[in-house]
């Protein structure tokens, strides 16, 4: 039995839930097609998306079609969650995405296929409500091969559009100008095959002609299109038959090292943490003892495999099957479970770009709110936490706004916990602009002013972009505390931690990267001439005054998010848009006329990207259409941002060792 793990992605309310009920109905799974519209379907679990509408979290649903077991992995379809999106995208073997026969390629859609190309997904396209009055053939192709890409060829033919019993004939070897058609665009993407049918036109049968079209679909050069309606069900036989035909199954060899992935994490009701992982090789069996993120073990207690329907206990999953592991208590989302997987075939993600302080409505709910959004964390990617200490305050990263108000909807319902949040700010980093050098010495003795025994000397340099920290040893090895740290390597790793927990808030409290942090300095007192000598903790607390040091002598620059905004709109909106645009500090960059609308493409500030998104629709009289995504981080001109530090502050030395020497 073949195993496909399958996405269907879509912008938000082009049928995606619809068409995934229609899916399991076809394959029996369910017995009945639940609707969106009264909350009644599968794949929504949470609350929150039924009152909504739509689907956040991923989920899986298994079914059997022919020879095939397809994991149907819901993936998340607002703009704000685009991150988890590509994590749960790195699983797939292949995707059906949903474009609406009315609306057309809307900028979601846009998105979601620029993220299926760079990971090289296999793609299937459905447009979807042909039932639907203004439905049309021509301007959905067009849409899709000017706005996704031009590498498509529709299956079939419609009938009966923008009518209750709308139809799809799927094209055979009859239909010559659908062959041909095929034909060059194949051609199109291979050679031999071009050469092939340049020499003997008819010697390639259909047979071949549809198999090349599976293996070029199967390696994402070409996207076969189909139409129907998930609400009608017209076309929905033809996209299965072209699920198992022309995706690629999943490939990986069960006796291989382990290597997999987990893309989902929740917790059981007794509160034990579940992990789905998607097997890329080898095999996982009960009780095995499994290592991820570097230095985790964790024993597995329990395995289940999705079939037909749901998890299904079982001794072991293995290459290509989705399963729900029991017993890891560390592992996180994207956390890679047994061999690393090359670089190559890792996936990066835009980080947060901005966050906010949540705060109890009832204050004591404090420790309460604490404790859920943990969980919360745990199991979301998307949410990440950060405590002040010194404020009592938490923060939570955010990709856009709609997560403000999904997070609080979560807190409300599922923890009875009211919050408010602060206003949205933007997430600075700062990098360092100079070189510095800065060495703490080994005292005589412990004194107040001195209560460290160590030598530590730090130099502190740019690095090439998006480097993020990199920390390097240039001293002589018997200058390292062996009797501390057992070997070099041991050394070099608790320096390196404690060099790049320092640099999570450099001189005006923001993140530290694209930075080289190299000791040039060290010294230590062991026993028996000292006793008891010199304390890991020595170093750990000592390594913050010497790096802040540097850091000052070098000089750091704060650098604000930016993104990208691709702006589709009406030509005689241009001017007024453009206005608008300035007062957001949004800058364009170019512009070009596309029929009657105008195409504009720059950059805007992360911190102004919602009220480009609000303001737009009025601007446009509905019309325009914004894209944005992150695209790095640019200097701050003018008054310099800081963030409030949550740590004691190495940069005043009196203070902090006032405060480590109380804590110690
Ligand atoms: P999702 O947000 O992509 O999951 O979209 P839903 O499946 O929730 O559908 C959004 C809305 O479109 C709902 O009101 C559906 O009933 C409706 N819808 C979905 N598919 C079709 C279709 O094929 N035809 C029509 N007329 N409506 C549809």
């Amino acid at each position: 039995m073949r195993t496909l793990n399958l996405g269907i992605v879509a912008h938000v309310d082009a049928g995606k839930t619809t068409l995934t009920e229609r899916l399991l109905f076809a394959a029996g799974v369910i017995d009945e097609i639940g609707r969106v519209d009264d909350g009644s379907t599968q794949t929504d679990t949470l609350t929150l998306e039924r009152q909504r509408g739509i689907t956040i979290k991923s989920a899986v649903v298994s079914f059997v079609i022919d020879d095939v077991t397809v994991n149907l992995i819901d993936t998340p379809g607002h703009p704000d969650f685009i991150a988890e999106v590509e994590r749960v995208l790195g699983v797939l073997d292949g995707a059906v995405l949903i474009v609406s026969a009315v609306e057309g390629v809307q900028s979601q859609t846009r998105l979601l296929m620029r993220a299926l190309q760079r990971l090289r997904v296999p793609t299937l396209i459905f447009v979807n409500k042909i039932d639907r009055v203004g439905a049309q053939y021509e301007r959905s192709l067009r849409s899709i091969a000017e706005r996704l890409t031009p590498a498509i060829i529709p299956l079939g033919s419609t009938s009966g559009l923008g009518t209750r019993s709308p139809g799809f004939a799927p094209y055979g070897a009859v239909d010559a100008d659908f062959t041909s058609g095929l034909v060059d665009l194949l051609a199109d993407h291979d050679d031999t095959f071009l050469a092939a049918y340049v020499n003997d036109e008819a010697t390639v049968s259909y047979r071949r002609l549809r198999g090349e079209l599976a293996a070029q679909t199967g390696q994402a050069l070409v996207h076969p299109v189909f139409f129907g309606s998930a609400i009608t069900g017209a076309g929905v036989d033809e996209l299965i038959s072209g699920i198992t035909e022309l995706l690629p199954a999943a490939e990986g060899d069960v006796d291989s090292p382990v290597s997999g992935v987990v893309f989902k994490v929740e917790r059981a009701p007794a509160g034990e943490k579940i992990a789905y992982v998607r097997m890329f090789s080898g095999t996982v069996r009960v009780r095995d003892l499994l290592r991820f993120d570097r230095d985790e073990e964790g024993k597995v207690t329990g395995v289940s495999v999705f079939e037909r329907g749901s998890a299904v206990q079982r001794a072991s999953v293995a290459a290509g099957q989705i399963g729900k592991l029991r017993g890891l208590g560390e592992v996180r989302i994207g956390t890679e479970i047994g061999e690393q997987r090359t670089t190559q075939e890792r996936h990066y993600f835009a980080p947060p770009t901005l966050e906010t302080v949540v705060v109890p409505s009832r204050s004591a709910d404090k420790g309460a709110l604490h404790v859920a959004l943990t969980q919360l964390a745990e199991q979301d990617p998307l949410i990440n936490l950060r405590q002040d200490d010194i404020r009592q305050e938490l923060h939570v990263s955010l990709y856009g706004e709609v997560q403000k108000e999904v997070i609080g909807a979560t807190l409300a319902n599922d923890y009875d916990i009211d919050v408010e949040f602060r206003e949205t700010t933007a997430i600075c980093v700062e990098r360092p602009i100079g070189v510095g050098a800065a060495v703490e010495l080994l005292p005589k003795a412990r004194s107040p002013t001195t209560p460290f025994l160590a030598t530590i000397g730090l130099r502190v340099e740019p690095a090439a972009l998006d480097s993020g920290v990199q920390f390097g040893l240039d001293v002589q090895v018997g200058s390292i505390p062996t009797h501390v740290f057992k070997t070099v390597e041991a050394f070099h790793e608790a320096m390196e931690r404690t060099v790049i927990e320092t640099l999570r808030q450099g001189i005006y409290g923001w993140e530290v990267t694209d930075c080289s942090v190299t000791m040039i300095d060290c010294d230590y007192q062991a026993p028996p001439r000292r006793w008891p000598g010199t304390t890991a903790s020595d170093f750990r607390l000592l390594t913050p005054l010497a790096l802040m040091g540097a850091l000052k002598q070098a000089g750091t620059v704060v650098c604000e998010p930016i993104h990208r905004f691709h702006l589709e709109i009406p030509s005689d909106m241009f001017g007024v848009t453009v206005s608008a645009l300035a007062r957001l500090r949004a800058v364009p960059q170019t512009q070009k006329m596309q029929g009657s609308s105008y195409l504009l493409e720059g950059e805007v500030p992360a911190t102004r990207v919602h009220e480009l998104q609000q303001q737009l629709p009025a601007l446009t009289r509905g019309e325009g259409l914004v894209e944005c995504e992150f695209d790095s981080y640019r200097a701050v001109r003018g008054k310099i941002p800081t963030r409030p530090r949550t740590d004691y502050n190495p940069l005043n030395r009196k203070e902090y060792l006032l405060h480590v020497m109380r804590r110690v």
